[in-house]
């Protein structure tokens, strides 16, 4: 919360309003799926509905303030603003539905500005503490060992669907809440969709496999790719195979404290051009996560920001040709001074069986 205040300031607002549940959750502990949240200088309410009035005060003791609303949230939000004299209230640009805003507006009193401000929570999270990475370390941990025994127990006729079902089960078994996001598994050709959704389609072996999967634990993500090929494959597939593993190599290999994630991104990028594959690498090299699959920064060619030890990333260069297959190999990396340390200990050969 500290963190928060702390750039009151510089952004020129007196309180800051947080909508997003995973930065609610970040501050606070609040895991319900209906909250907002108002820091002051001198103190943080939380505000819910009557389903989490327990759960609220147990989870936020001595980091906020909770308080059961009936009606929206909005309404008992602007009447604090209003008995605290707040003047300059910054919302979430990024993360407030125009509706709440809206209402939001109507109800603080007159002269009282509201004032969009962005990533002021998620740039503090990017940074992770000693307990988070713990977390995710775990997250990789269930992630693995979803992946291995479900590969023991794969056969031929299996449908990409009962795969995810099965990889999905195993992550239970093994700990974790949930999937962090729906479970990818391609096949043969449709390998080349980098973001494929499951289908009936079967596996017979001696054909591409993509599977890309996350376990959360205590609210933590992890995410993997591993591409795999039953069977012998082609010239052409262990060729691309070959370039998209030197690419995730060399960005690893480019990840320490102080680089920036442009630089990483662009160690990928060169070596998947060189082999003639750099059209066919259609993403960003990676991605920070954490509370969230998704979180800054961002590993694109432009991006500036510069890699702090503590951040957790992905590194996931990929290729895809039409009508032939995708290759993706994915790890969860942590960011260290003198380099990074790649989470993910599972194998990443090509051949299956
Ligand atoms: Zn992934
Ligand atoms: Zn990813």
């Amino acid at each position: 919360m500290s963190g928060v205040v702390a750039r009151f300031a510089e952004l020129k607002i007196d309180a800051l309003l947080v909508s997003a549940l995973p930065n609610i959750r970040y501050l606070t502990g609040f895991t319900g799926s209906n909250a907002l949240l108002l820091v002051t200088p001198r103190d943080a309410i939380l505000f819910t509905d009557p389903r989490y009035t327990i759960q609220s005060v147990k989870q936020t003791a001595g980091r906020a303030k909770a308080k059961t609303v009936r009606g929206p949230l909005v309404a008992a939000a602007a009447q604090a603003i209003a008995s605290r004299k707040l003047k300059r209230i910054g919302f979430e640009a990024g993360r407030m539905l125009y509706d709440a805003w809206q209402r939001l507006k109507e109800a603080v009193p007159l002269g009282v500005s509201l004032r969009p401000v962005r990533g002021v929570v998620d740039e503090l999270r990017m940074v992770k503490t000693d307990r988070e990475i713990e977390l995710i370390r775990q997250a990789v941990l269930t992630n693995s060992k979803a992946f291995e025994s479900t590969l023991s127990r794969l056969r031929p006729g299996v449908s990409e669907r009962e795969i995810a079902a099965e990889l999905e089960y195993q992550m239970r078994r093994n700990g974790a809440e949930r999937a962090s996001f729906e479970t990818i598994v391609a096949l043969g050709p449709r390998t080349a969709l980098p973001h494929a959704e499951p289908t009936e389609e079967r596996f017979r072996g001696d054909q591409l496999l993509l599977i890309d999967m996350g376990a959360t634990r205590e609210g933590y993500c992890s995410d993997m790719t591993r591409t795999l090929f039953a069977g012998k494959p082609s010239r052409n597939v262990q060729s691309m195979y070959n370039a998209v593993l030197e690419a995730q190599l060399a960005a690893i290999d480019a990840v320490r404290e102080g680089t920036t994630a442009g630089n990483v991104d662009r160690a990928a990028r060169r070596v998947l051009a060189r082999e003639g594959l750099g059209k066919a690498f259609v993403h960003s090299t990676g991605h920070g996560l954490g509370l969230e699959i998704h979180e800054p920064p961002r590993l694109g060619k432009k991006d500036a920001t510069k890699l702090r030890a503590g951040m957790v990333i992905t590194i996931e260069p990929g290729a895809y040709v039409e009508k032939v297959g995708g290759v993706r190999i994915e790890d969860t990396v942590l960011v260290t001074r003198t380099g990074c340390e790649v989470l993910t200990p599972t194998p990443k050969e090509l051949t299956l069986l």
